[in-house]
């Protein structure tokens, strides 16, 4: 069983927005064992999008496009498809509850552009769609099947996957599922993981990993192809185990787990609290500490002391420290995350301090060139860090390892 996807939009074609629904629908489809062959692009124009169906439909079993469903003019979707399969557009009742509904939930009223949302082609099914005002649509046509989706990942993601994805698993009966997992490995690691997996990289299909390197973290995808999900988990497993055994320490997450979030974890569940001053980073740290729900559980305080006089007047950095060694240094850094955890009266104190550049560097401090320092009830770290890359990377390289020093010094 084959499906195509069609994703509709000028503003794709002109690249002002990335196509991330077909990777999404690719990846989901792939992992269902179902074939895609074709994907295309086409812009808000009924004639155009016309031909693509008609490409499609001549060449796949399913199917699915994506956008143009909404209330404006420049969405054509819904009356094109009802052009061409020859039907007219109908009110569909299950839609105006669903409309009514929402617009009832946000205490606003419903303007009459968007009811037109609620006439949709005679005889087709129509999925609820709980995050937006969009319906998305089956149509059955000459045995096969014609999935239409709006456009916005945060509508279409959830509908695929809970109303669409286990229609054309049925559907398919497809001989095999794709699985993966992601392992998610500190940085400052590859020549460890390199090592520790090389026999891994080289397993044939059906079960292979790949290592891949992001910035500030490595991630091994564990891919299998097998006849069922339950012979597909246990050839992922299998690997993983071995990857663990390995890895072990270096490993803070798989698959949608942050860095973040697994510090995040292990201070509420040893009750920890911390606070950060930070001065290249701007305040990024906090911003990631505070991302995770529930984050006041173990945040108690961020203070961004950028200039020299709110780190010696407001945090309370001696005037001799900052004068003999300089904003950026060792020194600085763990007088930071001292006086951070006495302001916040907190478990852990860090402190940030470097240069994010692409000016300010020196020969003997150049731009990359960052301290960080972590001060615990009994213990405390400082360290040295030399980063390459833009200014953005190196602040957020900078967050990186001060979350790992946390995970690791805990
Ligand atoms: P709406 O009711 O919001 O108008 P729609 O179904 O009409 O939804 P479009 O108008 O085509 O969808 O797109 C709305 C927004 O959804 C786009 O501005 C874009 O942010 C996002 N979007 C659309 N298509 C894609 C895509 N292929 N990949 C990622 N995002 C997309
Ligand atoms: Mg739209």
């Amino acid at each position: 069983m084959t499906a195509e996807i069609i994703s509709i939009g000028t503003e794709l074609l002109l690249g002002h927005i990335i196509n991330t629904n077909t990777a999404f629908l690719s990846q989901k489809l792939a992992e269902a064992g179902i074939d895609v062959y074709h994907t295309s692009v086409v812009g808000d124009n009924p004639k155009r999008l016309v031909e693509s169906l008609k490409q499609a439909l001549a060449r796949a079993d399913i199917i699915i496009t994506t956008g143009g469903l909404g209330p404006t003019v420049d969405d054509i979707t819904i009356e094109t498809i009802a052009k061409f399969f020859g039907r007219k557009l109908v009110r569909n009742k299950m839609v105006v509850k669903c409309l009514r509904d929402y617009f009832k939930l946000r205490g606003t009223k419903i303007l009459s552009a968007t009811m037109r949302q609620a006439y949709t082609p005679e005889g087709v099914k129509c999925i609820r769609n709980n995050v937006g005002t969009a319906p998305g649509l089956l149509i059955d046509h000459n045995k096969k099947l014609v999935v239409c989706l709006p456009g916005p990942p945060r509508e279409l993601n959830p509908m695929f996957e809970n109303a669409i994805l286990p229609r054309l698993r049925k559907m398919s009966k497809a001989a095999w599922v794709i699985k993966s997992r992601t392992i998610k490995i500190s940085g400052g690691a590859e020549s460890q993981v390199n090592k520790a997996v090389k026999k891994l990289l080289e397993l044939k299909p059906p079960t292979t990993v790949g290592i891949y390197a992001k910035l500030g973290h490595v991630e091994l995808r564990i891919m299998t192809k097998a006849k069922n999900e339950k012979l597909a988990q246990a050839a992922i497993d299998r690997i993983e185990k071995k990857v663990r055994a390995k890895l072990g320490g270096y490993i803070f997450g798989a698959d949608d787990e942050t860095l973040e979030g697994a510090v995040a974890g292990l201070l509420a569940g040893k009750k920890m609290t911390i606070a950060a001053a930070e001065s290249c980073t701007g305040g990024l740290l906090s911003d990631r500490l505070t991302n995770i729900s529930g984050s006041s559980r173990y945040f108690v305080m961020g203070l961004v002391a950028y200039s020299n006089s709110v780190k010696e007047n407001v945090l309370g950095v001696s005037k001799y420290t900052l004068r003999d060694h300089g904003a950026v240094s060792e020194e600085v850094a763990l007088e930071m995350a001292k006086r951070i955890r006495s302001l916040g009266g907190t478990d852990i104190g860090i402190g940030i301090t470097g240069i994010a550049g692409p000016k300010g560097g020196t020969k003997k401090k150049p731009v990359g060139l960052v301290y960080i320092a972590l001060v615990l009830p009994r213990k405390k770290v400082v360290k040295e860090f030399r980063f390459k890359g833009s200014r953005d990377e190196i602040k957020f390289l900078s967050t990186q390892v001060a979350l790992d020093l946390i995970r690791k010094n805990i």
